[in-house]
């Protein structure tokens, strides 16, 4: 079986990081208001930022988390073709110490609302162009750089201005333009293009 790297952020689910955001400033902010990656660096005034931390280490980020469409079915049939790796990261940088609860809270996300995966295969790092494997699938082109014979940038937010050309000189391909239909382009590409 071919093996697959599949992010979690961004692909499987949003977690509730936005909400989060909204929350704490009183906003209405859709995913799609943003361009850029760290949507908290992009909305919260620099001098708020260590309040937000901390408002933000007191949550259960993925207890409400927005699974994208299609996404828990079509990894669900992936998995009976191929051999999935979880690869995803679970440290904040604004907070390295308080990052332990990501860990556990994105694990048990994972084995509740995709229990057909073996968590034997979860990787949490960041350090994810240093595994190889067959496919990866991830919304950052920054993490499609490991061997990888079929890299997949999932269509989010903060990549829609990346060029065709670049995503060429990356070998990389696109799984469509719009979030929404990710995993529908997803599933084109490996299980009806499979041969
Ligand atoms: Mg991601």
């Amino acid at each position: 079986m071919k093996k697959i790297l599949l992010d979690v952020d961004e692909v499987i689910c949003f977690s509730g990081f936005l909400e989060a955001v909204n929350d704490f400033l009183g906003t209405n902010y859709e995913i799609d208001d943003f361009t850029e990656y760290y949507i908290d660096v992009a909305a919260v005034p620099e001098n708020r930022m260590e309040e937000f931390a901390e408002f933000v280490n007191n949550r259960n980020l993925y207890k409400d988390a927005n699974i994208l469409p299609d996404a828990i079915e079509t990894i669900e049939k992936l998995n009976k073709v191929y051999d999935i790796y979880i690869c995803s990261s679970c440290v904040n940088s604004l907070d390295v110490i308080g990052s332990g609860r990501i860990f556990k809270d994105k694990y048990d996300f994972l084995v509740t609302k995709l229990p057909f995966l073996d968590p034997q295969k979860f990787i949490f790092t960041n350090t994810k162009n240093l595994f190889k494997a067959d496919i990866q699938i991830d919304d950052r082109l920054s993490n499609l750089g490991g061997e990888i014979e079929t890299k997949i940038l999932f269509p989010s937010y903060h990549n829609r201005e990346i060029t065709d050309d670049e995503l060429k000189k990356n070998g990389v391909i696109r799984a469509g333009n719009n979030w929404k239909k990710g995993w529908h382009e997803v599933e084109k590409i490996l299980i009806k293009n499979k041969k």
